[in-house]
């Protein structure tokens, strides 16, 4: 398999963009190596500059649930562009998006569209301080909300994978507000309350964690969640970013049965263009700008064409239901990998919710960002370049979950699995 054009597209992106690459999740600085450049993607595959194939397990780091070009998210697209890409002024299709966020998601009566990730937590937390007239927000080691700046405090993703927790640039002051914590820790969470309850605005927390590989929270963290928020007056922001309409289409707090009072969406929401989002309960919510004092503005928020490509996404994921292929697909495949590693002999433990899955080379298990840490990320460098050679395109860092779309099919999965029982073979002692 020649990469040669990749190469070739690499060098001189390097010459133009800071390390060739417009976000860090691409560079591959966790497995080594140059990152691989696509011409075009299809359903479940791939295709790079040197027309190699890849069975895809990014979907673009969490949009692509329905898989690349789909067709309904196309024609979609398609229509809004003929209409106009842009007014800087209300259309019926922000409505239509925010009514299906809302139908989708209980704790939701109001919801702002972004136009990314980062905006809708960095939005959040604005909101929470405003709304509570408090200074402190608690987040958790490992978990990731984008680089808002006062929440890239022990950011996982590849802030983690990079080593870089606290980022150059980011004050002391910005910071000396966020107070974070090790994740399931219910002790560490009553005693940050029991000390700053009083000026603790909000907890902000990825409710099943993507961004240090994939965590699950404990049943008594999440009601410690939301049992001292709720008591001391601080607001609950359940990070659904990555996992809204990602392991159930009311979003993972539909599945633990948690009940947030600000919820930020992203990643499916826009259905591969860009589209954030942060809704609650509307007391709250109406307390942005221009309904209330909170500022927050954005001249391509509710763009035509994220915002068709969003609402057509959604309606297919609510119309089809995937959610149990996907749930038997990741089931298929989880059990595949540690099946893999187990017969070469290679120590490994899987975390997975439907369709986001992390295999990490540790025994587990992974609760927190210093459990899963203990991973053999030498193992997972070597695995990773394996499957490349092989057509499988997986997460470029052990801190990534996997994720599996509606355009996987069995044989798909099953090509994974035979692949991975190769890449365990010669990885480092
Ligand atoms: C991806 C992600 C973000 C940031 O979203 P961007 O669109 O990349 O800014 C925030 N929170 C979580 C949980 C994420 O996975």
């Amino acid at each position: 398999m020649t990469r040669a054009r990749s190469s070739a597209a690499f060098a001189r992106a390097k010459q133009l963009i800071p390390g060739g690459v417009n976000s860090p999740a691409r560079a591959f600085g966790g497995v080594g190596g140059e990152p691989i450049f696509f011409e075009r993607g299809e359903g479940a595959y791939l295709y790079d500059l040197d027309g190699n194939r890849y069975i895809d397990y990014i979907g673009s780091w969490g949009p692509l649930i329905l898989g690349h070009r789909h067709p309904a998210v196309v024609a979609a697209i398609e229509t809004a562009l003929h209409k106009g890409t842009t007014y800087g002024a209300p259309t019926e299709a922000e409505s239509e998006l925010a009514e299906l966020i809302i139908e989708a998601v209980p704790s939701i009566e109001r919801v702002r569209l972004v136009s990314s990730g980062t905006e809708a937590t960095m939005s959040a937390i604005r909101l929470a301080r405003g709304y509570t007239g408090r200074d402190v927000i608690v987040k958790f080691a490992g978990n990731y909300h984008g680089h808002v700046d006062s929440l890239l405090v022990s950011a996982g993703s590849s802030a983690a994978t990079l080593g870089v927790p606290n980022s150059p640039g980011v004050t002391a002051g910005t910071t000396k507000d966020t107070l974070s914590l090790a994740y399931n820790d219910v002790a560490a969470l009553w005693q940050a309350f029991a000390e700053h309850g009083a000026r603790i605005a909000g907890v902000i927390f990825e409710p099943v964690v993507g961004n240090m590989g994939l965590v699950i929270p404990s049943p008594e963290f999440l009601s410690a969640l939301r049992e001292l928020t709720v008591k001391h007056g601080a607001l609950l922001i359940c990070d659904e970013v990555m996992s809204g309409f990602r392991v159930a289409y009311g979003g993972a707090q539909s599945l633990l049965g948690i009940k947030p009072d600000i919820t930020t969406l992203g990643k499916i929401v826009g259905g591969g263009l860009p589209v954030g989002a942060y809704g609650g309960r509307a007391e709250i919510l109406d307390n942005v700008l221009p309904a209330g004092k909170v500022f927050q503005a954005g001249t391509l928020s509710g763009n035509p064409l994220a915002t068709a490509a969003g609402i057509a996404t959604l309606k297919v994921l609510r119309d089809e239901n995937p959610y149990p292929k996907l749930e038997r697909l990741g089931a298929r495949l989880e059990a595949g990998l540690r099946e893999a590693a187990k017969a070469a002999g290679v120590e490994s433990c899987t975390a997975r919710v439907g369709s986001m899955l992390t295999l990490f080379f540790q025994s587990g298990p992974v609760v927190d960002w210093n459990s899963a840490a203990k991973s053999r990320t030498d193992r997972f460098a070597k695995y990773f370049w394996n499957l490349i050679d092989r057509g499988i395109y997986m997460p470029c860092s052990q801190y990534e979950a996997l994720f599996v779309s509606a355009a996987h099919t069995e044989a798909d999965i099953d090509a994974t699995i035979a692949a991975a029982h190769e890449a365990c073979c010669n990885l480092p002692a």
